[in-house]
């Protein structure tokens, strides 16, 4: 372990390691400013050491100076807990110091406040994201790491319950970071303290076993040492060469997830050289293989091609003295200095240049994001050019995504711009189902609010809620929620189906209760049988259907029903087929009505096997709609709707227009593959165009194909169902 927490923190110490890189005055005293107000608000308060808080605050910008950042950076180090645990007030703050300082200050403290937790449904890749979704600015990061780095330096004062809590979460979260960050050393220190704590017998275990390793081997070690140092001073290399001891958790991982045994792992103890110029590193390698043995697989030339975290390095490995094993690090004081401190080591502050031109600079240099975010979603971008790359990483991490809470603390992300709807999907359907109301950060909201990264929400349910409707769709961004409020949506309609037939019903037996006839004499199987034939429906519901949608009356039934009844049947078959031929060279058939021009409603387009209805225009002739229309279902006065069926005669000599909206995710080949479904059919396709949805994530197919019957149609339908990633197909109804 790195740093002595024994020792007594003051200001005069945090001046002097400040000194060595500030100079400016100005600077100096906005430090010695921020302690005079971080001294006095936090009179009074103790750590669980028993030291005064302050010291905490100390601490923070000690590590902050030793990274070398700015001094604003330092000052808001030291004030990061006095919003939080002080009197003072952002505002307050702000006349004393400054937009810039209080902002930092104040996104450490909203990021103190996103509770961490150890659920099952524990993720810490989204709670790493969070994370850097919340600081927005590295700065924040750095400062949260060294608050992070002394809690955990001072860790032994709390509750072992405690110690576990915190060290789990530092080496989920804070670690990883570190070490995205390329800041190998807080890294470093950070995984073997969390190791004290989780596993105390391996980490005593190890670290015994390296002092003892140590102890036998210094003698051959620092024998390599001399020896190396005397080859390159031979041929004029200016270099320092020392030894490194592994940290102590890096060694936990080997053993226990490459499953090696401490004998076998190499590099237990390397040599590191540092020398002044890249060209030199390549120099020493030569002379070093030329030396000892290389151990075939092991060099990596990080120079060349260097980490995603901007580690530069070359390493070897070779086989020294008495066949001991060693492996050699050789890089420059420039590469030895990002390799230690990482993105810090970039963000080193520098005098003379204005603060804009030194955030820019930072800013160019934020590689590291890219390490952070090619750990999950590596394959897809290996062809875009790094500049666009870059402005994509941005736009995902910081506006495209974001993470909002359950309260319990589970961190759920979302598209940017999604609300309670997607997020009560995203946790289950039938919490959303339930759904009544939601309570953003404690108060209640409209549903229809953007949710905000760091937003705790809660969903609150009735058992008797209404459930989904259309404006949902409204609302929903994510493709999931969408297709299960449509999902949810066509079951609904389905039994409002339902319930239209036995209304259907309802009315056509007080129907028959009025003529004073008989249920049974009336509704023989014979009876509807011949009816639906003669009305081309295919069940009595259909029929009570129609009723309930005035799409027929009752009494129109039951006349057919009685007259049936009384004539013979083989007579009135003729009648009505000549009839029918006789009407007209119509798609329909109107009984007593010939010689008025018929038309088929466009908005609806129906098509043989269709429930149809006539809507009688005055002077226009009658338009002929689908039952489920919409401008039916809505259309009044109902009187002027009249009875019409297909006239199968003609239609079934005809092709008719359908025309259908196919909902999909959005793929290649979606179009390609709806179209062999068209000609595998034999269909004619008349007309096809796609677009994607405003989220980007739906293909919304429309085409237009010539079609016989609806029976054809719904094959048609049910074939392209069978598609992958399509998920809903509509008949249009404009
Ligand atoms: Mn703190």
């Amino acid at each position: 372990m790195i740093a002595n927490t024994q020792d007594k923190m003051n200001i005069y110490k945090v001046i002097d390691k400040a000194r060595l890189y500030i100079k400016n005055e100005d600077s100096i005293n906005l430090i010695l400013k921020a302690y005079d107000v971080a001294y006095h608000q936090h009179l009074g308060q103790f750590r669980k050491s028993g030291d005064p808080y302050v010291i905490h605050a100390l601490w923070v910008a000690y590590i902050l100076c030793d990274l070398q950042v700015e001094p604003s950076v330092v000052a808001a180090g030291l004030l990061h807990d006095v919003i939080e645990d002080c009197e003072i007030t952002a505002p307050e703050l702000e006349l004393q110091f400054g937009e810039e300082i209080v902002t930092l200050v104040e996104s450490v403290t909203k990021l103190g406040k996103v509770k961490m937790t150890n659920d099952e449904d524990y993720l810490a890749e989204n709670q790493r994201r969070l994370f850097i979704a919340m600081s927005k600015d590295v700065r924040v990061i750095l400062i949260k790491l060294a608050d992070r780095l002394h809690n955990m330096r001072t860790l032994k004062y709390m509750k072992p319950e405690k110690q576990i809590k915190i060290s789990r979460e530092t080496l989920d979260i804070y670690a990883p970071i570190a070490h995205r960050m390329g800041m190998s050393k807080i890294k470093a220190e950070l995984e073997d303290r969390c190791l004290f704590y989780l596993d105390p017998d391996m980490y005593k275990e190890i670290a015994k076993r390296l002092a003892d390793q140590q102890a036998s081997r210094t003698e051959t070690i620092d024998h390599m040492i001399a020896d190396i140092s005397k080859l390159l001073d031979e041929y004029r290399i200016v270099h320092r060469i020392f030894g490194r001891l592994k940290n102590i958790y890096s060694i936990y991982k080997k053993i226990k997830t490459k499953g090696k045994r401490f004998e076998e792992i190499y590099d237990l103890q390397a040599i590191r050289i540092i020398c002044n110029q890249e060209m030199d590193c390549y120099g020493i390698l030569g002379l070093i293989h030329n030396r000892y043995r290389p151990l075939p697989g092991r060099f990596k030339d990080y120079i060349a091609m260097p980490k995603p975290n901007l580690y530069q390095s070359l390493h070897t490995t070779i086989i020294g003295e008495n066949e001991n094993i060693f492996e050699v690090q050789i890089r420059t004081e420039e590469m030895d200095l990002i390799a230690e401190g990482g993105i810090a080591a970039h963000w080193q502050y520098k005098e003379g240049i204005d603060a804009k031109t030194n955030q820019r600079e930072i800013e160019e240099k934020l590689h590291w994001f890219k390490d952070f975010i090619s750990m999950t979603s590596e394959a897809q971008n290996q062809d875009h050019e790094a500049k666009d790359y870059m402005k994509n990483l941005m736009v995902e991490i910081f506006e495209a995504n974001v993470y909002v809470l359950t309260p319990k603390g589970r961190v759920i992300s979302l598209p940017s711009g999604g609300t309670a709807i997607d997020f009560a999907y995203k946790i289950h359907s039938k919490l959303a189902e339930k759904m009544n109301g939601v309570v953003i950060n404690g108060k209640i909201a409209p549903l229809n609010r953007e949710l905000a990264t760091g937003d705790v929400v809660e969903i609150k349910t009735v058992n008797n809620a209404a459930g989904p409707n259309d404006d949902w769709l409204k609302f929903a961004k994510t493709s999931s929620a969408r297709q299960r409020i449509k999902q949810f949506i066509k079951l609904k309609n389905q039994d409002l189906h339902k319930q239209d037939i036995l209304r259907g019903k309802e009315i056509l037996i007080s129907e028959i209760e009025r003529r004073q006839l008989k249920d049974k004499d009336v509704m023989t199987s014979k009876n509807i049988e011949m009816l639906l034939k003669n009305l081309s429906l295919s069940s009595i519901d259909d029929v009570y259907f129609a009723i309930a949608n005035k799409g027929i009356s009752a009494q129109n039934i039951i006349d057919r029903l009685v007259q049936d009844n009384t004539k013979n049947q083989t007579e009135l078959k003729i009648r009505l087929s000549t009839e029918k031929k006789s009407i007209s060279k119509n798609d329909v058939v109107i009984e007593g009505i010939s010689g008025v021009p018929i038309e088929l409603a466009a908005c609806c387009s129906p098509i043989p096997g269709d429930e149809i209805v006539g809507i009688v225009l005055s002077g226009k002739g009658i338009k002929i709609h689908r039952t489920d229309c919409r401008n039916i279902i809505n259309y009044e006065p109902k009187s002027k709707l009249i009875y019409v069926e297909w006239n199968y005669v003609v239609s079934n000599h005809k092709k008719y227009t359908a025309e259908l909206q196919v909902f999909s995710y959005d793929r290649n080949f979606l179009l390609s593959d709806i179209v062999h479904v068209i000609s595998s059919q034999r269909l004619s396709l008349m007309h096809i165009d796609s677009k994607v949805s405003n989220d980007g994530e739906i293909l919304i197919t429309k085409l237009r194909v010539q079609i016989s019957n609806k029976e054809d149609l719904d094959v048609f339908i049910s074939n392209l169902s069978k598609i992958p990633d399509v998920y809903e197909i509509i008949r249009v109804n404009k």
